[in-house]
């Protein structure tokens, strides 16, 4: 580590790949990317739906939305190109209830505006389509939807970072970095840097913090757990049913998603985690941040702002299996309990709130420290977002230098 390198990346999830990949192509200097575990994949990257989304949802102004489309086809253009699984499935959102049925219209002219190719079909064209979804009125169809996997995007991204001349250190955690010194230390040692670029994910606001960036946010770690369909209702699914869903917050609410490996997922919940890699009941929890965690939840709670407080009470219902089934019918009615297995996979959002305003910051976020960049709120769909995103950073990196 003592040799030091032009570009320090933290964080070797898509967005630290893709990153280091960029910035070693444009040979600005030496790329070194620290990873604190000893594989790739095991956080968020590795954990996800494995959705290349077409862009529908982002609001026309958003990095979001500048970046999904765009990501979409150059990850699927990757995929087929190594030859990577990838399946160009489509995907149908439906109103679930009376409720949500003006939303289609709403989402339709979004997705027009953010220039992605959408059709808003009748219920009848939806049964052709996707035979055991419903609709109250009309639904959407959105044919360039995709569905990949994530853990081999993530080790051909690692190959070809490889080859261009990253190095690439597993099992090393950067405990802090001083822009001012231009030095992390690590659990290697200190390591001299001319850039850092912090894209570690769950833990990016610790970074930014230490470098005096982004204090007014923090992570607010969201889980998603999944069930699994049994072989013979995943059978009876083509594509991705998604409901219509509140704008207001950025989750999708529970869907129905096809795996490339022949699985049909149910989910993710967006429960809060007590920790940030609170995956299983207790484990990967801090006391200390958890009670930061539940004041800053408890707060927003009270605050309620953008239906935070109903968001809350919908999410908290799933985690029954009768709470979940029932979400899951207003998609698929023929859906019967004994169609769904218990909890399969879980992975955890790298929520950010804003601190000073109690709400949930929505679109993605990159901030400037004196010698570094930081990536924050890589949220869905900063993994379908990856390739542009990375441009995007590595511009923020140069121009510092
Ligand atoms: C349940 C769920 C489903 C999702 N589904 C989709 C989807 O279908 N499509 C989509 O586009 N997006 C989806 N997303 C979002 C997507 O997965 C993330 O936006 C993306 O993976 C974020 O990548 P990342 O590189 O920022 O984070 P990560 O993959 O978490 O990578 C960060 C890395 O940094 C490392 N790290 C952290 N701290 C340090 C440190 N101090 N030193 C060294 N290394 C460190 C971690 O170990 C980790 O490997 C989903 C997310 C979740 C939780």
């Amino acid at each position: 580590m003592n040799d030091g390198t032009d570009f320090l990346v933290v964080g070797g999830g898509i967005v630290g790949l893709a990153v280091a990949l960029e910035l070693r192509r444009r040979g600005l200097g030496s790329v070194t990317l620290l990873e604190k575990e000893p594989a790739l994949g095991l956080h968020t990257s590795g954990r996800n739906s494995g959705v290349l989304h077409a862009g529908i949802y982002y609001a026309t102004d958003s990095l979001k939305a500048r970046l999904c489309a765009e990501g979409s086809r150059r990850l699927r253009e990757y995929a087929i190109d190594r030859k990577l699984p990838l399946r160009t499935c489509g995907k149908v959102i439906v109103a679930s209830s009376e409720q949500t049925a003006p939303q289609i219209d709403v989402l339709y002219r979004q997705a027009l505006h953010n220039g992605v190719r959408v059709e808003r079909i009748s219920p009848d064209e939806l049964s052709r389509i996707e035979p055991e979804a419903t609709t109250h009125g009309v639904a959407l169809h959105s044919p360039d939807t995709a569905i990949t996997d994530s853990r081999s995007i993530l080790q051909c991204l690692s190959e070809d970072a490889a080859d261009a001349g990253v190095r690439i250190e597993r099992g090393v955690r950067v405990i802090r970095a001083d822009d001012q010194a231009r030095v992390a230390s690590t659990t290697a040692g200190p390591c001299p840097y001319g850039i850092l670029v912090n894209c570690a994910g769950l833990h990016a606001d610790r970074i930014a913090h230490a470098a005096g960036v982004g204090l007014e946010y923090a992570i607010l770690p969201f889980r998603g757990m999944y069930r699994k369909l049994r072989a013979e209702a995943a059978a009876r699914f083509r594509g991705l049913v998604y409901p219509a869903p509140d704008l207001r917050v950025p989750f999708l609410g529970v869907h129905i998603t096809p795996t490339v490996h022949g699985d049909v997922t149910l989910g993710p919940t967006a429960l809060p985690a007590l920790g940030r890699e609170n995956y299983g009941w207790i484990n990967g929890v801090r006391p200390r941040e958890a009670a930061r965690m539940g004041w800053d939840l408890g707060r927003m709670l009270i605050l309620n702002r953008h239906g935070f407080r109903k968001m809350a009470a919908e999410e908290a219902t799933r985690y029954t299996k009768p709470g979940f089934l029932r979400d899951a019918r207003t998609l698929a009615p023929r859906l019967r309990g004994r169609d769904v297995t218990g909890w399969s996979k879980v992975g955890i959002r790298a929520q950010l709130i804003n601190r000073k305003r109690l709400e949930l910051v929505m679109d993605f976020v990159v901030e400037e420290g004196t010698r570094s960049v930081h990536v924050m709120n890589a949220v869905s769909p900063a993994f379908t977002s990856a390739l542009p995103f990375a441009e995007l950073v590595a511009n923020r990196a140069a121009t510092i230098r």
